[in-house]
């Protein structure tokens, strides 16, 4: 969602007058989009600030001036103490407010050190500009789309409720017209996408309501549009319209990214996640049964306050049931605000560190046995830009693994047969299967 905030924010910031530069050391304006999900994430933020403020000065000393933006969760969570930290920064601008980053340049030039971080009443997208077709192709031919945002699930470890707001749906239309737009510049895939997108409920142009399958539909039927993922979900919110999505949208990727943070009921109930390890399981079942090559993904927390021995062993356990494609794992991170936060039995970091170790390595033993099996197998890829190498190119398999393949730069942004000849460490290499040119 970042990187989508952040594109947005370059196309205001091209209605300005502003172009890309190539480097920090040649930009009149830099943004910093930050994230707050864990602690790690955030102090990085003013370690990166105090660079950047000797950046300013040093091009101050040569007479050219520097406006420094903090936008982000970050910005939200702190708002004006981020000033009293780095008081170089000149604008402070969360994520529900940036859609008025041309005005704040302005005042910020008269007065630097504007802090915006209002949830304002208006909807930000209808104030954004349509990104211009030479951005869109410079981004490449797979685009994100925020079609939701906010959460009100209030899980007890995560600051997203607090920093993006209650969960509120983009129209229908203004989503599709969005992907018109960017199909017509060339894109040939997209990802919906929302911290919890299959809460998606928009409404049609006769103000029925659309929940993401109807979306995901739509979307596929868009001209020029071949692939359409969507990315975050969350397990209390899959429909079976949306399983059902999975059987019978052939646009649709199959491949599924589902959070279920802890194999441990305990552990899970303390998190407020609304879902127990069975629950998951039987939504893992239902969605093979109806999309039986599907790839799996997740997200995990180790070292949960109260996470015992077994209660991550029963993590393990649920890693081993399903066998994911891919799989993120995280230490847990008290974020000030949060109820998981204050309450006690907190993990000492060694055990954390330890449990992470382990769930990595098992997660990693998974991802690599999925690739595996693709070795012998013909996978559509679209071809999304060139290769590490010359006369390379590389793309996506539909299970999002990494594709690498000699071949034209003509084939990007074709979706080609390919034939996979190895699984290297991160990626897949094949052999293009008669390219269309
Ligand atoms: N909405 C998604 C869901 O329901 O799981 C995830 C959103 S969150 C931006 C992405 C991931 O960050 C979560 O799935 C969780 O694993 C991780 N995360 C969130 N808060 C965390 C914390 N306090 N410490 C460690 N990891 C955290
Ligand atoms: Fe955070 Fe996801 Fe839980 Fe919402 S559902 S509170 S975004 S982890």
């Amino acid at each position: 969602m970042n990187v989508y905030d952040s594109e947005r924010m370059g196309d205001l910031a091209a209605g300005a007058g502003y172009g890309e530069a190539a480097r920090a050391e040649d930009a009149d304006l830099i943004v910093l989009n930050t994230c707050h999900i864990r602690e790690r994430a955030s102090e990085k933020i003013f370690s990166e600030l105090g660079k950047l403020r000797a950046l300013k000065e040093e091009r101050a000393r040569s007479g050219r001036r520097t406006t420094l933006v903090v936008a982000g969760c970050v910005a939200q969570a702190e708002g004006a103490e981020i000033l009293r930290r780095q008081p170089a920064v000149d604008i402070v601008v969360g994520p529900q407010s940036y859609h008025r980053l041309p005005e704040l340049l302005r005042e910020a030039r008269v007065r630097p050190g504007v802090v915006d971080t209002d949830f304002p009443p208006e909807d930000k997208f209808s104030y954004l500009p349509a990104a211009p077709p030479d951005a869109i192709r410079r981004r490449g031919v797979s685009a994100f789309v925020t079609v939701q945002e906010g959460c009100d699930k209030f899980c007890s470890f995560c600051v997203v409720p607090y920093t993006r707001g209650a969960e509120a749906s983009r129209p229908l239309r203004a989503v599709l017209d969005e992907i018109a737009h960017l199909a017509q510049a060339g894109v040939r895939e997209v990802t919906l996408i929302g911290q919890n997108v299959n809460a998606y409920h928009g409404t049609d142009g006769e103000g029925r309501r659309a929940g993401l399958a109807g979306l995901i539909r739509a979307a596929a039927s868009v001209p020029g549009i071949a692939r359409v993922r969507y990315t975050t979900s969350h397990p209390a919110d899959m429909s079976d319209d949306l399983i059902e999505a999975h059987r019978d949208a052939p646009a649709l990727a199959p491949y599924l990214h589902l959070p279920v943070q802890s194999g441990s009921d305990h552990v899970l109930r303390s998190m407020n996640r609304r879902h127990t390890a069975a629950g998951y399981l039987d939504i893992v079942a239902r969605v093979r049964a109806a999309r039986p090559d599907i790839a799996l993904s997740s997200d995990f927390i180790v070292g949960y306050p109260g996470e015992t021995g077994a209660d991550f062993d029963e993590t393990l356990a649920l890693v081993r049931t399903v066998g994911f494609a891919s799989a993120y794992a995280f230490k847990y991170s008290p974020r000030p605000g949060t109820p998981a936060a204050d309450m006690p039995a907190q993990i000492d970091a060694a055990t954390k560190e330890r449990r992470l170790a382990a769930l990595q390595a098992l997660i990693e033993d998974q991802r690599q046995a999925f690739n595996r099996a693709s070795v012998g197998r013909r996978l559509e890829v679209l071809f999304e830009k060139p290769g590490k190498r010359e006369g390379q190119i590389a793309g996506r398999s539909p299970y999002m693994q990494a594709v690498f393949a000699e071949g034209p730069a003509s084939l990007i942004g074709a979706l080609e047969q390919v034939e996979i000849v190895a699984a290297e460490a991160h990626s897949l290499r094949g052999r293009v299967v008669a390219p269309a040119s």
